[in-house]
């Protein structure tokens, strides 16, 4: 990987605090709907779910994303009914995250604001949960989506995760650019950025949080822009190594004689037996529509600048369901702003590629 940044930010002398929650579902996506094509003969992959703390300097704290509602049926009834329909399974959730917070010591009182990277059920938590003074920030378009259940009883979002509080509509018309994409400089000060990466939803946003400042340091939340990292690697600015290091097959611990893998062994399940091109492509039917995007080139353009992003070492790209990464990362009340010395990037950019070797998800289905 190269050794420069090719993410354009402008220098700045304040960074945010991260703290990575893990969300706690578990849950199961079929494969064919979404990818293209089924790779290592994996029909079905188990995913989790992420959310962010933010913490300023100032004082303020934000989440990004929420995961899901703790009671996947009081999600609003059209929403449910129509994944039933696609044979979608409920969903295993322990904790909410406003429950995991509150068990931590957290005060709720003290969270500004819930950003939601998009309004689906999996992201928006149960925001109700949060006192009226924490505010609600979404993407450009998405009070649109307004009147939530059950005032319109079709609507897939509730009324209740808006209603009573402060929701800011993040306007990206007068934004500087990074990295291709427009970026609201969330404090003013460089720290915290919410970009414009549209494809899979209306108004979906992502953010990059400046870890550290000298030399800068950043993690990319990508929330659903790509569902896997399948999606977005391998690409001709991180391609596959011809020996991958660590083994995304070997445990964690491994010892170092035993911690690589032969790239050829991932090259020969490649569709293309590509060391440049990612495993999965975007499923779309005839009618050029796809299940996870609504806006395919949006989305593609999105991936692409993903690569470019992915490319540098200071950026640690975390997708919101990249289940892959769950071992190597560590969770609120730990930041998450050491990642770098904590070797995160390079223990976790290959370790997708177990899923396509995943006796325990093969053998269940
Ligand atoms: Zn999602």
């Amino acid at each position: 990987m190269a050794s420069n940044s090719t993410l354009d930010v402008p220098h700045s002398t304040s960074s945010v605090t991260v703290s990575i929650i893990d969300a706690t579902i578990k849950m199961t996506f079929p494969i064919r709907p979404f990818f293209n094509p089924v790779v290592g003969g994996v029909e079905q992959l188990e995913t989790i779910a992420y959310s962010f703390l933010i913490e300023h300097a100032n004082g303020q704290k934000l989440l990004f994303d929420l995961g899901a509602r703790v009671d996947f049926e009081s999600n609003a009834p059209a929403l449910v009914r129509r994944l039933k329909s696609f044979g979608f399974n409920s969903p295993s959730i322990e904790k909410d995250v406003a429950t995991i917070l509150d068990e931590g010591g957290m005060d709720l009182r003290d969270i500004n604001a819930v950003i939601w990277s998009h309004h689906h059920w999996d992201h928006v938590g149960d925001v109700s949960k949060f006192p009226s003074t924490t505010e609600l920030v979404v993407g450009p378009g998405v009070p649109k989506l307004w009147p939530g259940y059950p005032v319109n009883q079709e609507s897939f979002v509730l009324e209740s995760d808006y209603k009573g509080r402060p929701t800011r509509e993040i306007d990206f018309n007068n934004a500087s650019e990074l990295g291709g994409f427009r970026a609201f400089d969330y404090f003013g000060d460089g720290s915290f950025y919410l970009l414009d990466t549209p494809g899979h939803t209306i108004g979906h946003m992502s953010a990059l949080a400046r870890t550290s400042v000298s030399p800068p340091s950043f993690i990319f939340m990508g929330g659903d822009t790509c569902h896997h990292a399948g999606v977005f690697r391998p690409s001709e600015f991180v391609p596959l190594p011809e020996t991958i290091i660590p083994s995304p097959i070997a445990p964690l611990n491994a010892t170092k004689k035993l911690n690589f893998c032969p790239g050829e062994m991932f090259l020969s399940i490649h569709p293309n037996h590509s060391p440049t091109e990612p495993f999965y492509k975007i499923v779309v039917d005839k009618d050029g529509k796809s299940l996870p995007y609504i806006d395919v080139d949006s989305a593609y353009e999105t991936i692409a600048k993903i690569q470019k992003i992915d490319k540098s070492e200071n950026v640690l790209v975390i997708m919101a369901h990249d289940a892959s990464l769950r071992d190597i990362l560590s969770y609120w009340p730990t930041s998450a702003n050491t990642w770098q010395a904590d070797g995160w990037k390079s223990k976790g950019t290959w370790r997708f590629l177990a899923d396509f070797v995943s006796q325990k998800v093969e053998a269940r289905y």
